[in-house]
């Protein structure tokens, strides 16, 4: 089958005897013990994915910062903690997870727009490695923070660096009109600014241009961009010793052409050669995307005049990104169909139009199917929710052949924690 892992890694999915295995665990004997739904993730393809971007930058100094929203299991974070990777987190939630998870504070940066005081406290006593500044107002209150705890802030500026839309129109945060990171016009001024006070150590310069990148035109050109800024700023003595570069890197849901960690590598790197900069990246979805399934059984089969449904045991809840996003998740039968295939669409039982999985896909279906979404390990479970009071699904790692539960089924009890009822 064809992989959908960046270049240089093997996708862990594989028929062996009819059976579709991750790794080497049939995964039809992971919906026996655990049920349906239920995510799986292969921690070799998390390896390999990881490890692909780190040998990727060679000699050169470098940090591979794993973005935490795409995927927070804390057993997921350990296996990359062991590989010593860094993490990008967006809340004092992810900080935490990552500290539970056996990280180091100091390897940890924290990007994201509104960032509380609680939260800006939070990071600055943790001691973690850089605070991605997003706006002029957070830059001040951060040295304030910093100041009443007899601190200073170790910061880099997001830059915005207005690579064209109208070549790359995919991108989605990199662009002037977007909520995120500062205008590059505004940089030089807030960068003088963050200089001159006292609670705060200028570090680094962040981007971050979008997310599902499958050209590395507007990567390598924000890059430029950057490295022009860096110089503007070595101009004035303000001295950048790191420059983080974002996440973004897509993965192949259909059959995208997807680059190379090493051609990535090379081309984000090359507006810095001969500089001793460190490159940090923060990617999220190519590390654990590929890595991950979404299990379901098919419930119900409803042939129609216009169209066939397939209702299964997954919902919008579990996987939202086809709701969200029309996003396309392949889908794999566990066992090889010998029946006669017809045109489906997989929806799921929660009580929304929008509630579906996949449209229009060729498969043989009877009740009681068992069927994979094939990409499911980024923004994933991470997304899900309980809408329609549907307990989350269980979550699963494997290991060559072993099998370990990560996260048990919610129950209803963990449903209503929490909620009281009026005493009359
Ligand atoms: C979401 C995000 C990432 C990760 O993006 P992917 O597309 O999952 O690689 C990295 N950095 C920042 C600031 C983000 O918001």
């Amino acid at each position: 089958m064809d992989s959908a892992c960046p270049a240089g890694t093997v996708s862990p999915l594989q028929y062996r005897g009819g059976a579709l295995h991750l790794e080497r665990v049939a995964l039809e004997a992971v919906a026996q013990r655990f049920g349906t739904p239920c995510y799986v993730y292969s921690r070799a393809a998390i390896e390999a994915a990881y490890r692909a971007y780190d040998a990727a930058f060679g000699d050169r100094l470098h940090r591979v910062c794993y973005a935490v929203k795409a995927n927070s299991n804390l057993a997921v974070l350990n296996v990359l903690a062991h590989l010593g990777a860094g993490f990008d987190v967006v809340s004092g939630g992810e900080l935490a997870r990552v500290l539970r998870a056996g990280s180091k504070a100091d390897r940890v940066v924290f990007s994201g727009v509104g960032k509380s005081a609680a939260e800006l406290r939070q990071a600055l006593a943790a001691g973690i490695a850089c605070f991605n500044v997003e706006s002029a107002a957070e830059l001040e209150r951060l040295n304030q923070v910093a100041g009443e705890m007899g601190l200073r802030a170790p910061v880099a500026l997001r830059v915005n660096p207005d690579v064209d839309a109208g070549t790359h129109p995919y991108i989605s945060t990199g662009l002037k009109e977007n909520k995120f990171g500062i205008p590059a016009g505004d940089a030089l001024a807030l960068y003088r600014r963050a200089a001159s006070l006292p609670g705060l150590r200028v570090q680094g310069i962040a981007c971050h241009i979008g997310s599902q990148l499958t050209d590395l035109a507007p990567l390598r050109e924000a890059a430029g961009r950057i490295a022009a800024l860096r110089e503007a700023l070595l101009a004035e003595s303000i001295a950048i010793d790191q420059v983080d570069l974002g996440g973004g890197l897509g993965i192949a849901y259909r059959d995208e052409t997807i680059p190379g960690a090493a051609e990535y590598a090379a081309a984000i790197s090359a507006p810095f050669a001969g500089s001793g900069v460190e490159i940090s990246i923060e990617p999220g979805r190519s590390i654990v995307g590929p890595a991950g399934v979404l299990l379901t059984r098919v419930e119900y089969l409803k042939p129609g005049a216009q169209r066939n449904f397939a209702i299964v045991d997954a919902a919008m809840n579990d996987l939202l990104r086809p709701a969200l996003y029309d996003a396309h998740h392949a889908v794999l039968p566990l066992r090889e169909a010998g029946g006669e295939a017809k045109v489906w669409e997989l929806v799921g039982p929660v009580c929304e139009s929008g509630d579906f999985l996949a449209h229009a896909r060729t498969l043989a279906l009877a009740e009681g199917d068992l069927l994979a979404l094939r990409d499911a390990g980024a923004y994933g479970f991470a997304m899900s929710s309980n809408y329609n009071t549907r307990p989350r699904p269980a979550e699963v790692m494997v290991d060559g052949d072993r099998i370990h539960l990560i996260r048990a089924r919610e129950t209803l009890d963990d449903l209503w924690r929490g909620e009281e009822m009026l005493a009359e």
